[in-house]
């Protein structure tokens, strides 16, 4: 029997952090080949002279190897490469290694290379190598998948809308979701090359497609706009995920005591609307908020930061307060959960991301009414085909304004029955139970056998050349011809105009402080 699992050179944090949201198999190789050495390995530690004949000849006979450009240019003869000071960004092209990714954005060192053959860098040339060794595949990426997935900057960046101005927001520097989907369709396409399924644990229960959570943060709402708000989404079916503003919400408590009665999830925002740049602050303000939360009898293990906003002073606040999970698109969004890389640790505190694109970013760059529903119509669209969560989130006193267009948008996700209506909180409590999940996988001609078996409903997800099935997560033998295999369904959701939120994105501290100036003025 053959067992499916991919190599790893060194155990590194970014690229854990990818594996662990995948829950692929992987091991750790760092022994010599042999017969048992993974068909596919993540070759992420500096090739040595003496390494680099075992790699080459492992896969000019028919492995596949992930790496950077300085080991590509130990591998392939002749592969030239130059240090770029800064990589903007990559832009995809139609290849499966790009499926469902956009614009690559990193603003970090990179590498560039006349060899280079798929996508391009900012500066036009070619960004990754893909190419064959004998029978084998190697593909390099030019930059640093660890220093991608750490990267702590935010800043104003536009959402890319087919109008000239476009909405956006104050968010992470490096999309690390678009980093990791092409981290593991590189890992897929690798898989492919060398003829071995691509298996890991699907993302969600129940065989369900994708999740939907509407995250609304109190902020300074008032009742009315919070009835409003909870009794839309109780006419979807739909549960909400509310963040209280502990200070200016204090005398609503009772409400949302209510509202968790009726199924609804509430959790912590904050009691100073801030995210400070010391622990002291910080510790400070969450512990007084949650004090304030507990004695009304809530259980709050979710924290939001206030603008999205996310440092390590935020997150130490946290861990010591003993919060499971928070969600700031200063960090990240459009991406699974995971645990924030601190130097050599990683947080206790999950990360679970949003989109960060709410009614009011919308609304600033005159999308409403119908446009605003194609909006979200879009987003959901894209991300239920690449297999990614619909995360979004809003304040009631903007849902309370525009009730018709929030129907709109719930009406589309609220009965759809292979999307799983969910809270954040119930999300990162899966999550959590995902990543205990133990099972082993092997393929015989003709047949899959699985062996662990859990009462949850839970799906092993294979791709198989060009074809996917979900298997149930059980101990049985699986015969091929049996699963309900579905083709891979390859997007491109990248267009040149797309390239214009980077030539944007200049403009958008000018616009920031006007529009800043604007909302003072007209208070
Ligand atoms: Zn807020």
């Amino acid at each position: 029997m053959l067992r499916f699992e991919i190599g790893i050179t060194q155990p590194e944090p970014g690229w854990l952090q990818i594996l662990g949201q995948e829950r692929v198999y992987h091991q750790v190789w760092d022994k010599a080949f042999t017969e048992g050495t993974p068909r596919v390995m993540i070759v992420n530690h500096p090739l040595k002279d003496e390494e680099v004949p075992g790699f080459k000849g492992w896969v000019e006979a028919g492995g596949a190897i992930v790496t950077d450009f300085p080991n590509l240019a130990r591998l392939v003869h002749g592969f030239k490469y130059d240090k770029l000071e800064l990589l903007h960004y990559i832009v995809p092209a139609e290849h499966p290694i790009f499926t469902s990714v956009g614009l690559i954005e990193l603003e970090l060192p990179g590498y560039c290379s006349n060899q280079a053959n798929v996508g391009h860098l900012d500066n036009e040339g070619a960004a990754v190598y893909c190419g064959n060794l004998g029978k084998g595949l190697v593909i390099g990426l030019p930059f640093d998948i660890t220093q991608a997935l750490s990267d702590e900057r935010r800043g104003l960046k536009a959402f890319y809308w087919d109008t000239p101005e476009m909405p956006y927001e104050e968010v992470a520097i490096v999309n690390k979701g678009a980093v990791r989907r092409l981290a593991v369709n590189c890992l897929r396409e690798a898989c492919r090359q060398v003829g071995m399924p691509y298996v890991h644990l699907w993302y969600y229960p129940d065989f369900k497609r994708t999740a939907f959570v509407f995250r609304v943060d109190g902020d300074f709402a008032h009742k009315p706009e919070i009835d409003a708000t909870a009794e839309l989404a109780r006419k979807h079916g739909l549960k909400l995920s509310w963040y209280v503003n502990t200070k200016a919400q204090g005398n609503l408590l009772g409400l949302f005591k209510e509202l968790a009665d009726k199924g609804d999830d509430i959790q912590f925002h904050c009691h100073e609307h801030k995210v400070f740049d010391d622990l002291e602050h910080n510790l400070e303000n969450v512990k007084a908020g949650l004090e304030i939360m507990t004695k009304a009898g809530f259980k709050p293990s979710g924290a939001v930061g206030p603008f999205g906003h996310w440092n390590r002073n935020w997150d130490a606040a946290l861990q010591q307060a003993g919060v499971g999970y928070a969600s700031e698109f200063g960090l990240a969004y459009d991406d699974l959960p995971f645990y924030p890389i601190l130097g050599k640790d990683v947080s206790r505190v999950m990360q679970v991301p949003i989109h960060p694109m709410c009614f009011g970013r919308l609304q600033q760059a005159h999308l409403k009414g119908d446009v605003l529903v194609n909006y979200y119509k879009r987003y959901f669209a894209a991300r239920y085909h690449a297999g990614e969560p619909l995360f979004i989130y809003d304040h009631p006193h903007r849902v309370a304004a525009d009730l018709p267009t929030y129907d709109s948008i719930f009406k589309m996700v609220g009965k759809a029955s292979d999307v799983w209506q969910t809270t954040l909180t119930d999300f990162y409590k899966w999550w959590v139970e995902r990543s205990k999940l133990e099972f082993e996988f092997f393929g015989e001609p003709g047949r899959y056998v699985v062996e662990g078996g859990y009462d949850i409903a839970t799906a092993i997800h294979v791709i198989d050349g060009d074809r996917e099935a979900l298997l149930p997560l059980m101990s049985r033998e699986f015969e091929l011809d049996d699963l309900d295999w579905r083709p891979v369904r390859h997007e491109y959701p990248f267009k040149p105009d797309m390239l214009k939120t980077q030539k944007l994105a200049r403009h958008l501290k000018l616009r920031e402080t006007i529009w800043k100036a604007g909302r003072i003025f007209n208070k």
